[in-house]
């Protein structure tokens, strides 16, 4: 036997004569062999242990060897039976193969019948065992394959990079559904056709020939309206094989059309800070300089100059205070100190801070409180903040002559703060962003007038974190109202 294990084999004889014939004859043989001595004793041997081959009397006193038979067929199929049946029942052999005996020896046999037929059997049950490990380790290793495979396009395609693979003619071998979405890909199929079919963009085409040719990767950027409508950054790295043969490319492309804004909003709000901060400055020294000039003996000029310096103090305050409380609540850090507070009261303070601003464009800023007392529960700083930049708003976007009201009313538990004005107004198109950061209406109206683009968004969130809300409504040209709710404080607080 070709094996390094030996064989097992069970002998189910009640004939010991012939058990021991047997053993004897394959004592030589490299098997491990067994005996029983009827046909009960042989399953329960069967139960205990495991056997390649059993060599099975027919012709049994109790169990006979058809029942054995039967029963290793439907409890270890594996076991291979060579019946041994009694001369002249040839047919018996015949009936039990049909049953599943692999092989016969009908008694008497010799050694040399014997060891032939055991042989045969034994080459047969290890052919099968091999047979079944080999298909059990293909199946296996199509499982692993097919498993990694399916692991690897899973991830493929759900990655958010677009991916597009080439051969190193450029033509397009491979490639993810975020390359479809991201580089608006026209072509279909894309797979098989060149590169150039679906991007047209020279610059991206190069990149790739260039990693090709170079041998190394190469990184572009490609502004919106070159490969498709986003800002995308690629990264096309070649594919070598072991020898250094460079067979393809891989490219990946990553939308960065947010991280552009940002950096635009950066740079925007960076120049912004810096003019709002000095330009406010400069005019106060000219003003100070005025002053101690030509203005010291001229009552009047001194105040008219004082108060405008006052006016730029405090709208540097007032927008120092916006990034201070917006970086406060990004952090979130901001820390509401509650107390109930007479809303009369906080309106008429803004309206008073606002009225040398509204003196300087001759815009009448009216008051119209409620009648009776209203109290909210509020910090009282982040809310002067809150309604300084609505009203301060109302005034810088309201033409020199202009009108701008603020009422309070109280509705149900809801006290009502409305800052209407009739202003330059703002366009439907322009309404939903004005509470996003940094936005500010571009155009003709809005020219000449400074902002950092941060007042509303901070109101916004102010006003959310009290449990209140902020509307607006607007028409070009006649004005806008913007209404606070705030809730009014219980009784106890
Ligand atoms: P800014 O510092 O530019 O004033 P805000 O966040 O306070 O920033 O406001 C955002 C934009 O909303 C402003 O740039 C302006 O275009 C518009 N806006 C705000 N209030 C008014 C108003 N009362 N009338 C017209 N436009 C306004």
């Amino acid at each position: 036997m070709p094996s390094s294990e030996k064989l097992r084999i069970l002998l189910i004889d009640d004939e010991k004569v012939i058990r021991d014939g047997c053993e004897r004859a394959l004592a030589s043989e490299n098997y491990e062999i067994h005996h029983a001595e009827n046909g009960n004793k042989g399953i329960d041997q069967l139960k205990e242990d495991v056997f390649d081959i059993v060599l099975l009397d027919l012709m049994m006193p109790g169990m006979d060897g058809f029942s054995v038979l039967k029963w290793i067929k439907s409890n270890q199929p594996w076991v291979m039976v060579i019946v041994i049946t009694g001369f002249a029942t040839v047919a018996k052999a015949v009936e039990a193969m049909k049953q599943g005996a692999f092989n016969f020896v009908s008694k008497p046999f010799t050694p040399d019948l014997i060891r032939l037929v055991v042989s045969q059997t034994a080459e047969q049950r290890l052919l099968v065992s091999e047979t079944a490990k080999l298909r059990e380790e293909s199946h296996l290793d199509h499982a692993t394959i097919a498993k990694e495979q399916s692991r690897l396009n899973s991830i493929f395609s759900c990655m958010e990079g677009a991916v597009m693979v080439t051969d190193h003619l450029g033509t397009v071998v491979l490639h993810n559904p975020a390359a479809i979405r991201m580089l608006e890909v026209q072509t279909d199929p894309v797979i098989g056709k060149p590169l150039s079919d679906s991007i047209l963009d020279q610059g991206a085409q190069q990149m790739v020939s260039e990693a090709i040719y170079k041998g190394s990767s190469v990184t572009r950027e490609f502004p919106p309206g070159t490969i498709s409508r986003l800002f995308l950054r690629a990264r096309c790295a070649p594919v070598r094989v072991d020898d250094g043969k460079t067979i393809g490319s891989v490219t990946v492309f990553e939308d960065i059309t947010t991280h552009k804004k940002i950096d635009q909003h950066k740079s925007e709000f960076v120049a912004m800070v810096a003019h709002d901060l000095r330009a406010p400055l400069a005019a106060i020294v000219q003003m100070i300089y005025a002053i101690q000039m030509c203005a010291a003996e001229d009552n009047e000029r001194r105040t008219h100059l004082l108060n405008r310096i006052s006016v730029r103090i405090k709208d540097q305050l007032q927008m120092i205070e916006n990034l201070l409380s917006l970086s406060r609540l990004e952090t979130g850090s901001l820390v509401l100190n509650l107390e109930p507070i007479n809303g009369n009261e906080i309106l008429s303070q803004v309206v008073e801070t606002i009225q040398p601003k509204a003196e300087s464009k001759e815009i009448e800023l009216k008051f119209e409180p409620t009648q009776e007392p209203w109290r909210v529960s509020v910090d009282l700083d982040q809310m002067q903040v809150v309604l300084t930049n609505i009203v301060d708003n109302a005034i810088k976007y309201t033409n020199n002559g202009g009108r701008v009201t603020v009422s309070a009313s109280v509705n149900n538990s809801l006290g009502r703060i409305s800052i209407a004005d009739n202003g330059i107004g703002i366009a439907t198109k322009d309404l939903k962003n004005i509470f996003d950061r940094f936005f500010r209406v571009k155009g003709k109206d809005t020219r000449g007038i400074t902002g950092s683009g941060l007042g509303l968004s901070l109101v916004q969130k102010v006003i959310e974190a009290h449990n209140g809300s902020i509307d607006v409504e607007s028409e070009p040209g006649r004005g806008t109202t913007f209404i606070v709710n705030l809730p009014i404080a219980e009784a106890s607080s």
